[in-house]
């Protein structure tokens, strides 16, 4: 059904175009045909004039040196060379009576122009003119021209040839158009097919997606053009879409794997309290379990929320100078504790003051997730070393371990939402603190750069844009 609906619009399509095609071109043609033959003409017309001018000035003189007689001789030689019953040459007297004429009986039915004759008669120059002659299906060029007072010379020359040549030019002209036209359509409309069958199949292949079949891609047939343009366009976009999906997909799955754990065992407290009332059980711990797990799900709601509004650029920034230096200082101080309970040692190798415009509250959650990353992902007896760079009005803040590290293909990823990395499934984790770290610093117009090595360790570096303070001092 869509099949022929799409056939029906191409045909649609391609017939619509090409009549307007065609319409152009006959447009084009007419009126290259009607300029062409006016100015064909015009200009016969001109020379058909100078001819016949130059034939008075020839009759002038012979009529001066030889008379009529000689003009009677010249009359009969002329129209033998312009061809039988093709020309007319006569003298008229003042009256409009032929007093010598070379006429066949073709051009009985020739009258006397009697205004062009009594214009001559007036004035030295010719008179001409274009006139139809009962007989004769071909325009007639007509010149009276005085000879003496009384004696007026009449040339007529039928414009035969030339209109016949001209007939056959346009004949001619008539046919090399229409093959032209036909050629031009029919090969206007199998390319406009071609074209159109292309994009055909980008709807096609937009129509046959639905739901999760987003795996289709339409066919690039490697013209690079327009059409495969409108192809890369769409392969892109879908490419974007199954990615989006995809990621959508996982977020979901995680959020739920999530949620899920922590309300089971809330649950499953909350029913064996219901269940074991009047006996005697340790009630304080299973309600303090229940505060931790509800706290771990506000904690990953309210972090989601969070980094939704600083993506969103609806978050509230509580924007104050702060020394990052200070920052670094405090959550190291604050996780010297965690690693020395499980072997680690935590440097903070060197401090530069650098001052940054930030909120406060966000960038320690940002260094404390960084050091916390630190402190679980690397096994007992590791180092973590934090040391600070000022590169012009940027500081670089560095935070090595030597933990497990981070596998090629999971490095794109870490900062993902809800991304867990396959080693800490079973370290505590929401997948939420990189993807928040990210946020923050992007959000003060900072970056965050990672290098890793399986088994190694990772590095993990947050640059960030401001000043050194006046009083610059190094630790
Ligand atoms: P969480 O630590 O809660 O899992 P994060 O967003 O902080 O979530 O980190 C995402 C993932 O990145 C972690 O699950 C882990 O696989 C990896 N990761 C982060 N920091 C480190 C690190 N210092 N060493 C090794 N892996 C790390």
């Amino acid at each position: 059904m869509l099949a022929g609906k799409n056939s029906v619009l191409r045909q649609d399509i391609v017939f619509r175009l090409s009549l307007w095609y065609a319409l152009i071109l006959l447009l084009l043609f007419t009126i290259s045909f009607i300029s062409f033959s006016f100015l064909a003409k015009t200009r016969m017309g001109k020379k058909a004039e100078k001819e016949a001018l130059a034939y008075v000035d020839e009759c002038k003189s012979i009529f001066q040196s030889e008379g009529l007689e000689g003009l009677r001789k010249d009359f009969l030689l002329e129209t033998h060379a312009s061809g039988a019953g093709n020309a007319s040459l006569s003298i008229l007297n003042s009256k409009g009576l032929i007093l010598i004429t070379s006429d066949s009986s073709k051009w009985q039915n020739f009258a006397v122009q009697y205004d062009m004759l009594n214009l001559a008669l007036d004035r030295d120059k010719p008179v001409m003119g274009f006139i139809s002659v009962p007989g004769f299906n071909n325009k007639v060029i007509v010149v009276y021209a005085r000879l003496s007072p009384d004696k007026i010379l009449r040339i007529a020359h039928l414009l035969r040839r030339d209109e016949i040549f001209l007939y056959d030019l346009q004949k001619t002209l008539i046919v090399v158009m229409a093959i032209t036209l036909v050629t031009v359509i029919i090969a206007g409309w199998l390319m406009l097919k071609q074209v159109i069958g292309r994009v055909v199949v980008v709807t096609n292949t937009a129509l046959s997606i639905k739901g999760s079949s987003l795996s289709k891609r339409v066919p690039v047939s490697g013209l690079m053009d327009e059409v495969d343009h409108l192809a890369q366009a769409f392969n892109n976009m879908l490419d974007k879409i199954e990615s989006l999906v995809k990621s959508q997909q996982e977020i979901t799955d995680n959020v739920a794997h999530d949620l899920r754990i922590p309300l089971t065992r809330i649950r499953l407290i909350a029913e064996s309290l219901l269940t074991a009332r009047g006996e005697k059980t340790d009630s304080q711990e299973s309600v303090s379990i229940i505060i931790e797990e509800s706290d771990r799900l506000l904690e990953m709601i309210n972090t989601m929320l969070e980094i939704k509004s600083i993506e969103m650029g609806i978050a509230v920034w509580d924007l104050t100078d702060v020394d990052v230096a200070e920052v670094v200082k405090q959550a190291c101080e604050f996780f010297q504790l965690a690693a020395e309970d499980k072997g680690l040692t935590l440097n903070l190798k060197q401090v530069i003051s650098f001052v940054v415009k930030a909120d406060l509250r966000c960038l320690q959650r940002v260094f404390s997730n960084l050091i916390d990353n630190a402190v679980k992902y690397t096994p007992p007896g590791g180092n973590i070393e934090i040391t600070m760079r000022a590169v012009n009005n940027e500081i670089a803040v560095e935070i090595s371990d030597t933990g497990i590290g981070i596998a090629p293909d999971a490095l794109p990823r870490i900062f993902e939402r809800f991304y867990r990395g396959d080693k800490s499934r079973n370290i505590s984790g929401l997948g939420l603190g990189l993807s928040l770290a990210e946020t923050i610093i992007k959000a003060h117009g900072g970056r965050i750069k990672v290098e890793s090595t399986v088994g190694n360790g990772s590095t993990f570096t947050v640059f960030l844009p401001g000043c050194r303070p006046a009083n610059n001092m190094t630790k």
